[in-house]
């Protein structure tokens, strides 16, 4: 005969999590841990704008309640300060797992907490996401392949990456941070995607970010000589953040039915000098340069190879850096006259 058990109409979590998820109709629950920061704002106000309820976790290391306070009363947003490297309890469907400073500076800044928030901020995310049965995406990062022996830098490249050096607790840690979301997809079941995020730009950057399209749009603005470090001739491919988020890069990535990894990134590639002379054309002719010593470890090039993205995510960015730079100006251009002012100047 039929068994009628009284749990029977309640579906457990954990597989309501693993249903396949629809893009853009049914109301999913989303954490964003970072998503105080400059990549992870602008991907809540895609969240929210394609209707999902987004919860932030943030510990404003390196993020701003500035680039969220637009939201602030939605009553689909809410925002938890909390730092990774603890455990936490919540239910959702999804979680980006973002939460990392980003820019050399900050994450040498206090290398061990860098580590921490890699390994066991992604320990939590990966523990949270097995027990709910929540889908988990890593913003890892082009810096997994050190100072590339390969170029351009396809997924399959390994990576040459100093394990002792000033820049591993950052690649060493998104490194770490990998290999348990590979062990928690094989070990574990939990759905994961892996994205590997290029050199992005873009309006909400840390004005004091010491990255290097931050620092020279601010210096042109200011007057001041933008700071090349080393020879200028290392390379990087620079991607306007809009192409990673708005373009649904990390989303299509996160609702679609691949692991990865992914580079995210566009192949655009220019050496310092050639990006300070581009910002010296979008800003002020008369900018000048200023050779400053280059950091331990620098990448001597970087450039990704897309076609596994352009293949099976079916995206690729469209902003050259020349469309994408003037888009920044005008918010570097708003905070650095408020900045000023608040200081009399
Ligand atoms: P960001 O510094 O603006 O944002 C990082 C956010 O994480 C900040 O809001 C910060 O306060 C938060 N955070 C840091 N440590 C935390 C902790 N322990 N607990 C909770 N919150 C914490 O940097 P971003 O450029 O927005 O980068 C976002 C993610 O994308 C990072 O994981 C970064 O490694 C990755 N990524 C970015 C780039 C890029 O060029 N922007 C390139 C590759 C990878
Ligand atoms: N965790 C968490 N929230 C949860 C579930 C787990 O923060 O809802 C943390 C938990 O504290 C642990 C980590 O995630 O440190 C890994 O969890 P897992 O269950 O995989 O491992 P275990 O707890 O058995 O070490
Ligand atoms: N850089 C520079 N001037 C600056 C900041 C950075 O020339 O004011 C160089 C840096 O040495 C590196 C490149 O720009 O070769 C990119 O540095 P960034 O910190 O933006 O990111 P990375 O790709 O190294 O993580």
């Amino acid at each position: 005969g039929v068994v009628h058990r009284s749990d029977e109409l309640v579906v457990p979590r954990a597989r309501v999590g693993r249903v396949p998820v629809g893009v853009s109709s049914r109301r999913l629950r989303i954490v964003v841990t970072g998503g105080a920061g400059f990549v992870g704002s602008h991907l809540v106000d895609r969240l929210i704008e394609r209707g999902n309820d987004v919860i932030v976790i943030d510990n404003f290391f390196t993020g701003r309640k500035e680039n969220l306070v637009h939201l602030f009363g939605d009553h689909r947003f809410e925002l938890i300060r909390h730092d990774v490297v603890e455990p936490i309890l919540l239910e959702v469907d999804q979680i980006y797992h973002l939460a990392c400073p980003a820019s050399p500076v900050h994450y040498k800044y206090n290398p061990v907490k860098t580590i921490k928030t890699n390994v066991m901020g992604t320990l939590n995310m990966l523990g949270l996401a097995k027990r709910i049965g929540a889908r988990f995406l890593l913003t890892s990062t082009s810096e997994v392949y050190g100072d590339p022996l390969e170029h351009p830098q396809k997924e399959t490249y390994w990576g040459n990456v100093n394990p002792i050096g000033e820049r591993s607790c950052y690649d060493e840690g998104k490194r770490t941070a990998e290999t348990l979301a590979m062990d928690y997809h094989r070990g574990a079941g939990v759905e994961v995607r892996i994205a590997r995020i290029f050199n992005t730009y873009g309006p909400r950057m840390c004005l004091d970010d010491g990255r290097v399209v931050s620092n020279f749009v601010a210096q042109a603005i200011r007057k001041q000589p933008m700071t090349v470090y080393g020879d200028g001739k290392q390379t990087r491919s620079f991607q306007y953040v809009s192409d990673l988020v708005l373009v649904n890069g990390l989303m299509a990535l996160m609702d679609g039915e691949h692991v990865g990894p992914f580079n995210l990134g566009n192949p655009g590639e220019f050496t310092m000098l050639e990006l300070a002379e581009v910002v010296k054309q979008t800003i002020d002719p008369s900018a000048t340069i200023e050779f400053k010593p280059n950091t331990a470890d620098d990448p001597h090039m970087r450039k990704p190879d897309i076609s596994k993205a352009k293949e099976l995510l079916n995206w690729e960015p469209k902003i050259s850096l020349r469309d994408g730079l003037p888009r920044m100006v005008s918010d570097f251009r708003n905070r650095i006259l408020n900045e000023d002012e608040s200081k009399g100047i």
